[in-house]
């Protein structure tokens, strides 16, 4: 993470920058500090023999460098950066960024505390000349979306203020493969500062919003509103679910956007679970070939999985997202409080994907799960946190070099070709994580059945399941023959193989196409007649 403090001179920067440093033991740097050191002269000096404008050169470039790497770090630019639109914007995109504001007659008097030459105040009427500065600067320091008064708040309390407004968690998506990368930022509840990065985004851009209507109903408040002040908003409201996985919705979406006149530098914003997430991005990734997409995931599943690594799609005929694309979001931003409002079979169906993660990563996961049922189920913010930070990366390192699915990430589908056979069989009466969890339970089964998973850590899989009370089988009438005609129709079948991921252990998984639907059948059959439990 990146913290810059822009300001007028004297406002705080260094000393506030340095108390946040420490605390979130990052490296702290003052541009202007950094410009001595390579000049090889005071800024005073660069002023007079070099002039202004070669030093805002080195500026530019000490402060863009500093911003494009991939440290952790504080920085304090000088006083005047702030006044280059390009490096504006880039501390703007790349840093969370905060603006200390000073008045005039307060930097006469630190100044006069401190025994640094500020060339810019070695002037007939310093008082004059701060004022006419500060109000030159005035508009572009404004474009810095949070500030504090450093006449009002000491610095430590100013530090304290900026720590709060940091987000809880950001993360850095990485697809390597196609040299790509985009932040996921995660607030425990409404932080201005992480929000803006946005409304940076979407300023005087047209949005596409497509909500989920419960979730407009809980949680439109401060975000929608300032969507809408800031952008020409349209909007699409939809009751979620799987139904709304239509090629008929995607086609309402495409009206409006035709309607009006969306170009490929507008925004799809996608608000609401793993329905409107694949929804929205198949939407954004077609429309033109091609709209900018911001994903604000607000179900467990979306959240922890769904918003990430760009696979988008809707059901055709009987058949999950059979029609589909792979596009990333430009930016994915969520706050934890959203899942607040869930219902508590929403909640275990989300928690069936973290039961995916726990078994593909083992520990630390596995453990978590196992030691705070409680908690989790009470949705503790501490916890949901660690869990979104080890899941995400999780399947950041699935997804980063093969986002096609072409090997790597397939392990991503553990328990899913037999759970989606049983959403289908059972015509969608179970949650997604649900069917996935009793698809874990059969893999689970099946691994132990062919001598590769210990019978030890075969129980261990099983009263992890049992302790969140999921259930292990679909309804009695659900046949393993029905079962193997869906998988048969699965789309994980490539090359007339159909890989299935199996387990060794927990934390140790591998990919394999020794089963076909025929084959696969004898085994659910077995596990269907619940003679092993
Ligand atoms: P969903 O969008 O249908 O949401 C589930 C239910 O929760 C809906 O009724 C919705 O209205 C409600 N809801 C959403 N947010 C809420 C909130 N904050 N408070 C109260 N209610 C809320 O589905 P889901 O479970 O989020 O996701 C399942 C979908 O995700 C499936 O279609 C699955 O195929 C897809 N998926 C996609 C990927 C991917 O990589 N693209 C990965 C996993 C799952």
């Amino acid at each position: 993470m990146k913290i810059v403090l822009t300001g007028f001179m004297t406002a705080g920067k260094t000393t506030v920058g340095k108390i946040i440093a420490a605390k979130k033991e990052f490296n702290f740097y003052d541009s202007d500090q950094l410009i001595e050191a390579k000049e090889k002269m005071s800024i005073e000096d660069i002023f007079a023999v070099k002039g202004e404008e070669y030093f805002r050169k080195v500026e530019k470039e000490v402060i863009t460098g500093l911003l494009n790497s991939n440290e952790d770090l504080v920085l304090a630019p000088g006083g005047g950066a702030v006044l280059n639109n390009q490096l504006r914007r880039l501390m703007l995109e790349k840093a969370e960024s905060f603006c200390l504001d000073v008045s005039a007659e307060e930097v006469i008097k630190r100044n006069e505390k401190e025994d640094v030459v500020r060339p810019l105040l070695n002037v007939d009427n310093p008082l004059a000349e701060i004022n006419s500065l500060l109000i030159k600067r005035e508009k572009h320091y404004q474009e810095i979306p949070v500030h504090f008064n450093s006449d009002q708040y000491s610095a430590a309390e100013i530090a304290d203020l900026i720590l709060a407004e940091l987000p809880d968690q950001k993360l850095k998506i990485v697809i390597k493969a196609q040299d790509f990368a985009y932040p996921v930022l995660i607030d425990k509840n409404f932080k201005k500062s992480s929000f803006n990065k946005i409304l940076e985004k979407i300023k005087g851009r047209k949005v596409f919003l497509l909500a989920d209507q419960i979730v407009m109903g809980n949680h439109a408040e401060p975000i929608i509103p300032l969507i809408e002040v800031n952008s020409e908003m349209v909007k699409l409201e939809l009751e979620a679910g799987e139904q709304i996985k239509d090629l008929k919705y995607l086609e309402k979406a495409y009206n409006i956007l035709y309607e009006n006149n969306f170009t490929r530098s507008d925004y799809v914003i996608a608000f609401g679970g793993g329905t409107i997430g694949d929804l929205g991005g198949l939407i954004a990734s077609t429309y033109l070939r091609g709209l900018k997409l911001i994903q604000m995931p607000t179900t467990i599943i979306s959240q922890l999985d769904s918003s990430i690594g760009g696979k988008t799609a809707v059901n055709f005929r009987d058949t999950k997202n059979l029609i589909g694309s792979f596009y990333q979001a430009e930016l994915v931003y969520y706050q934890l409080r959203w899942l607040d409002t869930l219902k508590m079979r929403e909640i275990k169906s989300g928690l069936g994907e973290v039961i995916k993660y726990a078994i593909l990563g083992g520990n630390p996961l596995f453990k978590l799960l196992k030691e705070n049922k409680e908690k989790i189920l009470k949705l503790d913010k501490n916890i949901m946190l660690e869990i979104s930070k080890i899941s995400l990366q999780m399947k950041d390192y699935y997804v980063s070099e093969d986002v096609k699915d072409k090997g790597l990430r397939k392990k991503l589908n553990l328990g899913h070709s037999f759970g989606h056979a049983v959403e289908a069989a059972e015509k969608f009466k179970y949650k997604h994580g649900e069917a996935v969890v009793m698809g874990i339970a059969f893999t689970a089964f099946l691994s132990h059945s062919i001598g590769d998973l210990s019978r030890e850590s075969f129980q261990k899989i099983i009263n992890l399941v049992a302790a969140f009370n999921y259930q292990f089988f679909p309804s009695e009438n659900i046949e393993a023959a029905e079962l193997a005609s869906y998988i048969a129709h699965d789309k994980k079948i490539s090359d007339n193989k159909m890989w299935w991921v199996l387990i060794n252990d927990i934390g140790d998984t591998y990919l394999s196409d020794r089963f076909d639907y025929k084959n696969i059948q004898k085994y659910m059959e077995e596990y269907l007649c619940r003679e092993w439990l």
